[in-house]
């Protein structure tokens, strides 16, 4: 095994370590993987079956990219998206790189297809929450209902937000984006495509569990675990050609005082955190609509979750309630083993 740490820039918090895997006795390194830090988030590719130099080459140019990605679109970390956002309070228009214009038309339409459950334009929320760290637990008491009342009658929308090019409006001055539930995604649809690009189908991007799986793993398909709320994983799943699977949970990321759990996934039209979904997996084919998906899918919650998912256009989609049942659509009943010991229920659409 080769390990090559890279230096770390002072700016963010990004590092690639290279290693690859012999296969037996051949010289040929089979399978080749690197970890990035991005977002907070360390992101693993793995790589089969692919040249040496293309694998290093690969590994380079992702570095770049993911590192031009936390750069752009971190929500709080000083860059493009706090000075779009820092326009938007202004009520002044702003320039946007092509990557956050495809963020927001992404974003426009998971907010519309879930009736506002995934709204990205509530980052003055999510800060008010104190989320915008990558520090977990938060410690302490939740903000005042009247400053989480305040925001939430400002009514942002990505909707509000108006394209011309590369050019950002909006007509509501609270508009504060945060891409926290759809990024990772993104990140790993560019990966993807990046990869194809340089001629490598088999491939791996996967940021702790979310993950976009393409062709196989040599002469088997590539088999993935889905994380259990508990900790441990739920089940596991062979994944075909290429496709997502994300999953959203209350378990990680939160606030907490003496008295309760304050999860780190909002519901926009009341500014509370979702309590009664433990997790929400989604499968797909791209890493965005997968990422906004689980993140919408948590909000709508067991009441709502198969309808939002219809209007979504998935069908491969698991819940866990907070009891620990989980909730499964035929196609995901299909596909995923689940480990011993996991009470489900099949619901049919
Ligand atoms: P995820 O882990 O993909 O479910 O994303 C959670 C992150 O998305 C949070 O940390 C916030 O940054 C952001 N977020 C929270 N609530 C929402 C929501 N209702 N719609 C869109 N993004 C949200
Ligand atoms: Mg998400």
């Amino acid at each position: 095994m080769l390990t090559q740490p890279m230096p770390r820039p002072a700016t963010t918090a990004l590092c690639l370590i290279f290693c690859l895997f012999l296969a037996g006795c051949q010289q040929q390194p089979a399978e080749h993987k690197a970890q990035f830090f991005i977002f907070g988030t360390l992101l693993e590719v793995s790589l089969w079956d692919t040249p040496p130099e293309t694998a290093s080459r690969a590994f380079g140019e992702l570095q770049d990219m993911f590192q031009q990605m936390h750069n752009d679109w971190h929500a709080w970390e000083p860059g493009q998206l706090t000075e779009i956002n820092r326009a938007f309070q202004a009520g002044l228009p702003a320039l946007a790189s092509p990557s956050i214009v495809k963020l927001v038309e992404y974003s426009q339409q998971a907010e519309l297809k879930t009736d506002g459950r995934f709204n990205p334009a509530i980052g003055a929320l999510v800060g008010l929450w104190g989320f915008h760290t990558s520090d977990y637990p938060i410690e302490g008491p939740p903000p005042a209902g009247s400053q989480i009342r305040a925001l939430v009658a400002t009514a942002p929308s990505s909707l509000d937000i108006t394209i011309d090019g590369q050019q950002l409006t909006t007509s509501n001055r609270a508009v504060q984006l945060d891409f926290g539930g759809i990024a990772k995604g993104y990140a790993i649809d560019i990966a993807c495509d990046h990869l194809k690009t340089l001629g490598i189908n088999n491939a791996i991007v996967n940021a702790g569990g979310d993950l976009r799986a393409m062709g196989d793993h040599g002469s088997r398909p590539w088999r993935i675990a889905v994380r259990s709320p508990g900790g441990g994983i739920i089940g596991s799943l062979q994944t075909t050609r290429d496709e997502a699977v994300f999953t959203s949970g209350n378990y990680e990321r939160f606030r907490q005082d003496q008295l309760q759990r304050y999860p780190h996934i909002l519901d926009p039209r009341t500014g509370w955190p979702v309590q009664d979904v433990a997790s929400v997996t989604v499968i797909t084919r791209q890493g965005w609509l997968a990422d906004a998906a689980a993140t919408a899918l948590i909000v709508a919650g067991l009441e709502e979750w198969q309808g939002v998912a219809i209007s979504l256009g998935l069908d491969q989609v698991m819940l866990v309630d907070e009891t620990g049942k989980a909730w499964v659509t035929e196609k995901m009943n299909e596909r995923l083993e689940f480990v011993d010991g996991v009470e489900k229920e099949v619901v049919n659409f």
